[in-house]
């Protein structure tokens, strides 16, 4: 059944008009707009005047209608929750990476059960506030048993499963994180990379350092996996040249960023991701993202919704910090937040919606996507459709 979404005041494409096939372009809108969704697929965008005919039709009444969120960074399967922590770092304490094993001893005493629960309660919280297409990482089990059940519960909700054994040392490898290098290559990569798609690391002072990190995602990549890494959140390091070299998707926190990471980034292959919740959550400097935008590096926004440094999971809240905070403008965010997120995640079909691209998309209750960061905090999605079907919201 095809569907007529028309009176669309907005509609932000990210892709010329007309264009059929490819992957997301750059930041483009329709004003007085209609979109044609059939067969779960975005068959035809243009003037409402021109639409043509469809077996439903749905009046946006000069609503805003953009592509679903694309958040290419989130850690969703653990157990336990750390609002103490959060409270003591608001009271003047340091964040340090190995607050994370808090959550890991959590994760292993927990049964799937309580994993599953709780991994979809957050999926679909991120889906009601306009997230189509999310990333998971496993994580916080660090043993062959733990991660693997990580990535084969997340393949229940995602295609994008990320297997990140390589988030902290766990504290039995603590006198021989060699060793736990040769687990996370060996028999926890074997059980892993079947259920997931992508292979990261920690690459930080704390985690893994530059050769072990190198080691890791070489292990990955030889298992079938692409890779993305964890680079340069709590200082400078190698983590955003080794994730260009080694051709990753996506260099992710890009906080502390030297001209040669810059300079590395442009004109690559690999996505500078920018978490602002983690910034927000943990007081530190941003990113200076408008360094990476005027250079001509491709940016993406994620949430890197987790239980210790960032425990939001919603992108609009993200997009409103990347405007306020790191000076995107609201087009750059929107995009970073679609677009950015697709190519992070080398998706060609989500993160636009010329004709052709999956029917993933969201509709606001507001005139322009410029509202997510002007309503900071307010809940603006009125309406989401998730391969063609409407999974969420009332008012149309
Ligand atoms: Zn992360």
């Amino acid at each position: 059944m095809s569907v007529l979404i028309t009176s669309v005041g907005e509609l932000v494409t990210n892709q010329p008009e007309g264009a059929v096939g490819g992957g997301p372009g750059e930041f483009a809108t329709l004003a007085d707009a209609a979109l044609v969704i059939d067969e779960g697929r975005v068959a035809w965008t243009g003037p409402a005047s021109r639409a043509p005919a469809a077996d439903r039709m749905v009046d946006a009444d000069g609503r805003a209608v953009l592509p679903g969120f694309v958040d290419s960074h989130a850690h969703l399967v653990f157990a336990g929750e750390r609002g103490a922590e959060f409270a003591a770092r608001m009271a003047g304490q340091p964040y340090r990476a190995g607050g994370i094993r808090s959550t890991v001893a959590a994760t292993r005493n927990a049964g799937d059960g309580l994993l599953q629960a709780n991994l979809r309660r957050l999926a679909a919280e991120m889906l009601a506030q306009g997230t189509t297409t999310f990333e998971c990482k496993s994580g916080y089990g660090l043993t062959v048993r733990d991660e693997e059940r990580s990535v084969a519960l997340a393949a229940e909700v995602t295609p994008e499963v990320t297997y990140l054994g390589a988030h902290v040392v766990p504290p039995e490898f603590e006198r021989d994180p060699g060793g736990y290098v040769d687990l996370v290559c060996g028999a926890m990569l074997a059980a892993c990379a079947p259920h997931a798609r992508w292979v990261d690391v920690f690459c930080e002072r704390g985690a893994f350092g530059r050769d072990e990190a190198q080691t890791v995602l070489v292990a990955g990549m030889a298992a079938g996996l692409e890779a993305r890494v964890h680079a340069n959140q709590l200082g400078p390091g190698p983590g955003v040249q080794l994730a260009v070299q080694i051709g990753a998707a996506s260099a992710d926190h890009c906080t502390y960023l030297d001209g040669a990471d810059v300079d590395a980034l442009v004109g690559s292959g690999t996505v500078a991701t920018l978490l602002p919740g983690v910034e927000f959550s943990t007081r530190q400097p941003y990113p200076d993202a408008r360094r990476l935008l005027d250079a001509g590096a491709t940016v993406a926004l994620a949430t890197d919704c987790n239980p210790g440094s960032c425990f939001t999971s919603s992108m609009p809240f993200c997009i409103a910090l990347a405007v306020r905070e790191m000076h995107l403008t609201t087009q750059e965010a929107v995009w970073a937040a679609t677009a950015g997120g697709a190519r992070a995640l080398r998706r060609a079909d989500v993160g636009h919606l010329g004709a052709g691209a999956r029917a993933d998309l969201i509709m606001l209750d507001a005139p322009s996507h410029a509202y997510l960061a002007y309503r900071p905090g307010v809940p603006l999605v009125a309406a989401v459709w998730q391969g063609g079907e409407r999974v969420a919201g009332s008012s149309a």
